[in-house]
């Protein structure tokens, strides 16, 4: 990018010199391990939701790179605010073989499966200019032969969640925020949503939500951080 050329890059998180994410912060970032049911909150193995749990959520299970703490809200802050591709590939270089090895052993148990980015709203991704979502789910995509698809989008009539401070209010909003695209092609599937960051799963369920009404056989969820 066109700034990287005039100002030396500096840590997103503590502002050090040098790099976009410095050595000191990278340590700080914790694998997320064992992985967890969305539902229960208990391990479970490559986070697939417990079957006793499956009832709860329409997703089959979530699998997630680091906890979402510490230096990691900085981050994914910085990414998204300032449009650094050379930040986002730091992101992922800093991801260890063993954390990329359990969605290698996911790979061979969900042979077949498309990628889906959470949807941005169109307004916030024209005033942030991108989705960083979509940074994560095209490089899962790329790392694991999985096809990138375009199913959904956001529904305009619904508002961004964090201008909604009431939390009835903001639980009936997520409902119906997304819809899917007309001719997609989703009965039988199987699709892995991609997000940068799930906190509760709720936004998350209810893409898969509108994946399962349209007849997505299993729906997955992976993320960058998780909280
Ligand atoms: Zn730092
Ligand atoms: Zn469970």
């Amino acid at each position: 990018m066109f700034s990287e050329l005039f100002y030396p890059s500096s840590c997103l998180s503590c502002g050090k010199l040098g790099s976009y994410i410095c050595l000191r912060c990278e340590s700080k970032m914790r694998e997320y391990n064992p992985d967890r049911c969305v539902v229960c909150g208990k391990a479970s193995l490559y986070g697939f939701t417990h079957p006793a749990c499956q009832g709860k959520t329409a997703l089959d299970g979530v699998l997630s790179i680091f906890h979402y703490e510490g230096v990691l809200p900085a981050l994914l802050k910085g990414i998204k605010y300032r449009l650094v591709t050379s930040a986002q590939r730091e992101m992922l270089q800093v991801v260890k073989p063993a954390e990329i090895e359990k969605f290698y052993h996911f790979r061979r148990i969900v042979r077949d499966a498309d990628i889906q980015a959470i949807p941005l709203h169109s307004q916030r991704q024209k005033a942030r200019g991108f989705n960083q979502s979509i940074v994560f789910a095209r490089w899962f995509s790329h790392l694991f032969g999985y096809s990138f698809v375009n199913f959904l989008e956001r529904n305009k009539a619904a508002m961004p969640q964090a201008s909604i401070h009431n939390r009835a209010l903001r639980r009936g909003n997520i409902k119906n925020s997304y819809i899917l695209k007309e001719n997609s092609l989703v009965i039988g599937k199987t699709i892995i949503l991609v997000d940068d960051v799930i906190t509760t799963g709720a936004t998350m369920n209810e893409a898969a939500l509108v994946l399962k009404r349209a007849g997505a056989k299993k729906v997955f969820g992976f993320s960058y951080a998780r909280g």
